[in-house]
């Protein structure tokens, strides 16, 4: 068995799948794994996040994330990609006590309701940060910057 490694993470298939395409171009081979079912079953939830997984072979990851840090600084490949808020890195676990605490159903029930905080964890520098509330959609009246933009005015 291969072992993968998640290079980036996306909440839609459609946006992973250039970056698939941009890596064979590269041959580097790489797989879109797709989490949600896990998440619907697991945490009861109809909006899985995060559950786009694009991985690559071990031998490879070093070599991918290279090309995809190049790529991102002249082309922004990683765009529409989930990204750690601290480091930048796209290789994001979500929810993240799924993979930590293992998952009971008690457990994930007591997610659903809110008891529990559902939290993203970077793989790359361990940061955490809790998952935001759905904006509300009027918030593009008030003409504030949608997310992709860093150069917000102050
Ligand atoms: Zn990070």
């Amino acid at each position: 068995m291969e072992q993968l490694m998640t290079l980036a993470t996306f909440n839609e298939n459609s946006k992973a799948e250039p970056l698939k395409e941009r890596l064979k171009g590269a041959e580097i081979w790489s797989e879109i794994y797709d989490e949600s079912a896990a998440q619907k079953t697991w945490f009861m939830t109809n909006e899985p996040k995060a559950h786009i997984r694009l991985r690559v072979k071990k031998e490879d990851f070093e070599n991918a994330q290279k090309l995809l840090k190049d790529w991102d600084a002249t082309e922004g490949v990683l765009r529409d990609a989930v990204r750690c808020p601290e480091c930048g890195s796209s290789r994001i676990e979500y929810p993240q006590f799924s993979r930590r605490t293992g998952v009971s159903a008690g457990f994930a029930l007591l997610a659903s309701t809110g008891i529990i905080d559902r939290t993203y964890y970077c793989e790359n520098c361990q940061f955490t940060w809790p998952d935001k509330p759905t904006e509300k959609p009027d918030l593009d009246v008030l003409n504030w910057p949608k997310d992709g933009k860093s150069n917000t005015s102050l």
